[in-house]
């Protein structure tokens, strides 16, 4: 996990002694000045080289949620140390820490909400807990959702960011690799679409599970996806990688993900797969040239998206 910390991306703060902060950060990727206003405003992406930085978990839920349609569910599973596990520090003060510098219980919220007006269960992991690392709690809420889903017909929506595996849970941690797997494995029995959002960065555990499992697998730029890190592959291999491997647009190249959607498409791009792959009802009012219901015309519309993502820059 401490792999993501060196290269992560930071925004430092601009002052000077004579007016304290002004406002102004310099993008740690074009280094560029930006107002944290300007930043803050586009989603928390570069206004200058739209480099895409690091959403919270709320800021995700804002971002791809119908406001105030999210209902949060299973948070009555909450983190414990059976384990009684102590690294350089106790596990429990390590969750008492991150409990209380991100504001939230657990590395993930799970949830129904609608996605413009379209019911689907979702569930976000925030980075900003313990590198969104997925526990117990992690696999368990996500595995409650995903057989939520399947008793209620709903689609299923994960956006992922963590450094994988929560180390201090060990063994029990990647248990939960095979109970999410298998819970989506129950999804795809009922027909009932999966779509994976993976976000800077996402690796271990998670890409090597539910987070590579969906019927679609949609990227962020520019966003390292991994098993295991860059500079863990290099000292193994004694060789440097090729420039940007791992990164969404190489994985795009290699046919490991699907598409990759600017943040401020994101929204409307799942809305387009749900009605895609849930034959919502609407597809059918709209009027299309051949005659045919609007699935034709929505299927057009996707086809020749996804022809645009593949071009090069
Ligand atoms: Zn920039």
């Amino acid at each position: 996990m401490g792999l993501f910390s060196r290269n992560k991306p930071k925004i430092k703060v601009q002052t000077t002694k004579k007016d304290g902060y002004s406002g102004w950060v310099k993008c740690t990727h074009c280094h560029e000045m930006v107002h944290a206003k300007e930043l803050q405003e586009n989603w928390h992406c570069c206004p200058k080289c739209n480099y895409h930085y690091r959403l919270s978990g709320l800021q995700r839920l804002e971002l791809l949620a119908d406001p105030g349609s999210f209902e949060e569910m299973f948070t009555d599973f909450q983190p414990a140390d059976p384990l009684q596990f102590v690294d350089t520090e106790a596990y429990v003060d390590r969750i008492a820490k991150a409990q209380k510098s991100s504001g939230r219980d657990e590395g993930v919220m799970v949830g129904t909400c609608k996605i413009h007006g379209k019911k689907v269960a979702l569930g976000i992991l925030d980075f900003t807990f313990m590198a969104g690392s997925m526990g117990s709690v992690v696999g368990e809420r996500l595995t409650q959702l995903i057989e939520h889903a399947c008793r209620e017909f709903l689609p299923v929506i994960i956006v992922s960011a963590s450094g994988g595996a929560r180390m201090q849970e060990s063994i029990l941690s990647l248990m939960q690799m095979a109970k999410t797997s298998a819970a989506l494995a129950k999804l795809h029995e009922k027909k009932l679409p999966y779509l994976s959002v993976l976000t800077n960065p996402t690796s271990g555990g998670v890409t090597a599970s539910f987070a590579s499992l969906g019927d679609v697998i949609i990227a962020e730029p520019d966003a390292l996806i991994c098993f295991a890190g860059p500079r863990v592959v290099e000292q193994v291999i004694k060789q440097k990688l090729p420039p940007g491997a791992q990164k969404s647009e190489f994985l795009l190249e290699k046919g490991m993900i699907d598409c990759i959607v600017n943040r401020h498409q994101l929204k409307d791009k799942l809305s387009l797969f749900l009605d895609f792959l849930t034959n919502n009802e609407r597809l059918f009012e709209e009027p299309s040239m051949d005659g045919l219901p609007g699935l034709s015309k929505k299927l057009e519309q996707l086809m020749e998206w996804v022809e645009e993502t593949r071009q090069p820059v």
